[in-house]
């Protein structure tokens, strides 16, 4: 089976539940996905899911993402301009804890998840209802019908989708910048990773590399403006409207 990224061979990896993992055996790819896509959809996870958000480890993790976030916003869009005319969009904004941070620091916070429950949460935490929509990414729901972003978010969200060109073609039509957050294939420990869910094998369905994403934005329009590994996780920012020519690639 080929890789879903690259095209190139994979090999099996590991087993986990009903799923093979394999690994793309190109050298600057490195991707790892599985054998079949998983029977259960993404409107299935547990009723907590999305709105376990509230625990402070969870809170820990929402302020530990929005000092990325400022970080990654430095780089595309310009000082001069101010918070209040940069729009973001989080596709998986589950309950709104991220955007709430981000709206109070001025920016214009959009908000994108399938799970209606979710959504109303982040209402309640006072995200503008105009600015929260329902929808399964990577199809735009058709109120953000033309809609461009300065940043797209996505955090822990591309590894559930099966059909990367896709997701990677709305993404370019969607965003001007991107930030991701997902795990990393490279820190890949086998079927007892902390990626791999015991409970739901298969949720994880495609593990980027930083080459493979790499690989990606040169396909879809993108230059890379940082990239890190952290822990088992990857983060990257990138742009369309900017070149930092200090990332060499890999
Ligand atoms: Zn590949």
């Amino acid at each position: 089976m080929e890789c879903p990224i690259c095209e190139s061979e994979g090999k099996f990896l590991f087993r986990a539940g009903q799923y093979d993992y394999l690994k793309c055996q190109r050298a600057t790819c490195g991707a790892i996905w599985i054998s079949l896509y998983p029977d259960h959809t993404l409107g299935d996870y547990d009723k907590d899911y999305h709105t376990s958000y509230d625990k402070p480890e969870m809170i820990k993790e929402t302020l530990r993402q929005v000092g990325y976030i400022k970080k990654a916003l430095s780089e595309v869009i310009l000082p001069t301009y101010s918070p209040s005319i940069v729009e973001l969009l989080e596709v998986g904004c589950s309950g709104g804890n991220l955007l709430t941070y981000l709206q109070a620091i001025g920016y214009k916070a959009w908000g994108m998840d399938l799970s209606e429950e979710a959504l109303e949460i982040a209402k309640v935490k006072g995200i503008i209802p105009e600015q929260l929509s329902y929808g399964i990414y990577p199809q735009m729901p058709k109120s953000l019908d033309g809609k461009i972003f300065d940043l797209v978010i996505m955090i822990h969200l591309l590894e559930h989708i099966p059909n990367v060109h896709s997701a990677w073609r709305t993404l370019s039509q969607i965003a001007k910048s991107f930030y991701l957050y997902m795990p990393n294939a490279n820190a890949e420990k086998g079927k007892d990773w902390v990626h791999i869910n015991p409970k739901r094998p298969g949720e994880h369905c495609v593990f980027y590399t930083i080459p493979s994403i790499l690989h990606l934005c040169n396909k879809y329009g993108f230059k890379i403006t940082s990239c890190r590994e952290i822990g088992d996780d990857l983060l990257v920012v990138g742009t369309k409207e900017n070149v930092y020519p200090e990332y060499m690639g890999g």
